[in-house]
């Protein structure tokens, strides 16, 4: 398969009161055409730096690295360019529609802007178009919810009002940031199978950020694991969920799974995710970690490849040529 978006060496650094915070501190990531891929970890690993950076919507500085999206590079980009390839190759959507979908315009409005601008409609067209979508994402009523404001709909029919906003222009890749974490598990549901019925009927790629390893189960072709900024493992779905390598995947397994909230502590590994920066020396799972030794406190392991298309962040493995 084509690589879709390829982001090697990425670096998104904020700076506190506290000093710099590197957020995202070298991460690689390739999503091939139509795939979805899941990248997990817990609140504050950089998983949502990592895609609001690749929208080039993050409040941080990004200081290294490359995005590369159908073979454009963009952070290259003129900030008019980018808003061509926000929202028209590529789209995001959010745990909280309420945050992005704006209160004083109907859902019509705001749907038909976004076909407006990219695709060039009318105003009819557009709102055409908007009920179209509407219907697509499985909103009864449509021809009346048109002309409703987000505070008339529920956080079910809100988020399905993102991902048609998202997907009315159908985007090559989607981003979306805990889609269904705020939502009842039935809810949940419908919109995972919407997500997984568009993406098929026109093969859209799907970066999925989220905590919740049923969703990845569900959803992923592959996964990506991030721990304090950093990859630490990436394996096709299968593979990670029955032979997770990292000491951190592993204790991720063994989470306790949770139905609702927002709380993103519920992994039961102790202690809890270094505040990124200020460990500059060696693994930064170490603290955590139960078969940490010297080595593991002194130098960073590099992401290996272990065995075919797995890769692991962690001195228990030896990279795949080097094995006796
Ligand atoms: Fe644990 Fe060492 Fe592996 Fe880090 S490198 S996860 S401390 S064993
Ligand atoms: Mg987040």
């Amino acid at each position: 398969k084509p690589k879709l978006l390829e982001i090697k060496g990425l670096k998104t650094y904020f700076q506190t009161e506290e000093g710099v915070v590197p957020a995202v501190d070298g991460v690689d990531i390739v999503v091939y055409e139509g795939e979805t891929v899941g990248i997990v970890g817990e609140s504050g690993c950089g998983k949502s730096v990592t895609s609001l950076t690749t929208m080039r919507l993050t409040p941080g500085k990004v200081v290294a690295g490359s995005i590369s999206f159908q073979e454009r590079d963009l952070l290259a980009l003129s900030d008019e360019e980018m808003r061509k390839v926000r929202g028209n190759e590529m789209a995001m959507i959010f745990q909280e529609p309420m945050t992005s979908l704006n209160p004083v315009f109907t859902i019509g409005q705001q749907i038909g802007e976004a076909i407006e601008i990219h695709m060039q409609y009318s105003k009819q067209q557009a709102r055409a178009r908007a009920i179209d979508m509407l219907k697509l994402v499985g909103i009864p009523r449509a021809e009346q919810i048109v002309d409703e404001y987000p505070h008339q709909l529920s956080g079910g029919m809100r988020q399905r009002v993102m991902i048609a906003m998202a997907m009315s222009c159908n985007p090559k890749l989607l981003i979306a940031d805990e889609p269904t974490t705020a939502l009842d598990v039935t809810i949940q549901a419908q919109i995972l199978d919407l997500m997984r019925e568009l993406k098929e009927k026109h093969n859209t790629a799907i970066m999925m950020i989220t905590h919740d390893l049923g969703v990845v189960a569900e959803m992923c072709d592959r996964v990506i694991v991030m721990y304090a900024g950093k990859v630490v493992e990436e394996a096709d779905v299968v593979t990670l969920f029955t032979n997770p390598k990292h000491p951190y995947t592993q204790g991720l397994m063994k989470s306790i799974p949770r139905l609702n909230g927002t709380d993103e502590r519920l992994y039961s590994i102790k202690g809890s995710v270094p505040i990124p920066g200020t460990l500059r020396k060696g693994c930064t799972f170490a603290p955590r970690c139960e078969y940490a030794t010297d080595i593991c406190r002194q130098e960073i392991p590099e992401l290996n490849e272990i065995e075919d298309n797995h890769s692991c962040r962690c001195w228990l493995y030896e990279a795949k040529g080097e094995q006796a």
